[in-house]
């Protein structure tokens, strides 16, 4: 059974560039199943933990205030392999540095504007799922299954 989850999330540049459809027609036309989807405004606290990895490097304080400056299309999204897969088609964290086709690829310039977020391991994605989506997440199985997995 598929069951791998990644937390993939349109900062606030990407929803105030309208970037959102195409971020999600991109997952989902590649297969992947959505299992949570809400646009949300990000407090302090929440930023912080999100991002509690990074708590103390020169650029932690720019990121906090970045991520609460708007609000966020946060999702979750299922599928074979989706936190690797998903991280292909994001790009790297420099948009300068990723290439034409992923998305930061095709939509960012800087480091600190960089469109989107997304797990980068099993055991992160399943603590931002519970952070993010603490009320859980739609239950369903995709009709397309079949096509889409052999
Ligand atoms: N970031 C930044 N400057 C840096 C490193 C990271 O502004 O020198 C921001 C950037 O928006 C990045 C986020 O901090 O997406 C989290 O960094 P991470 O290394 O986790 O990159 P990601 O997993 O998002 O590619």
């Amino acid at each position: 059974m598929v069951t791998e989850q990644s937390f993939i999330m349109v900062k606030p540049d990407g929803v105030q560039r309208g970037l959102v459809g195409d971020i999600i027609k991109r997952y989902e036309q590649r297969g992947y199943t959505l299992k949570g989807l809400k646009l949300m405004n990000v407090d302090k606290s929440l930023a912080e933990k999100h991002y509690e990895e990074h708590q103390g490097k020169p650029f932690f304080p720019k990121l906090v205030d970045f991520i609460t400056s708007g609000p966020v299309c946060a999702m979750v999204w299922e599928g074979k392999n989706i936190v690797a897969a998903g991280r292909t088609m994001i790009g790297a964290t420099n948009p300068q540095a990723s290439a034409p086709g992923t998305i930061r690829g095709d939509y960012g310039i800087d480091m600190g504007r960089n469109i989107i977020h997304g797990s980068d391991s099993v055991e992160s994605a399943r603590r931002e799922i519970g952070l993010w989506f603490p009320e859980g997440l739609a239950e369903w199985t995709p009709v397309a299954k079949p096509w889409i997995y052999e």
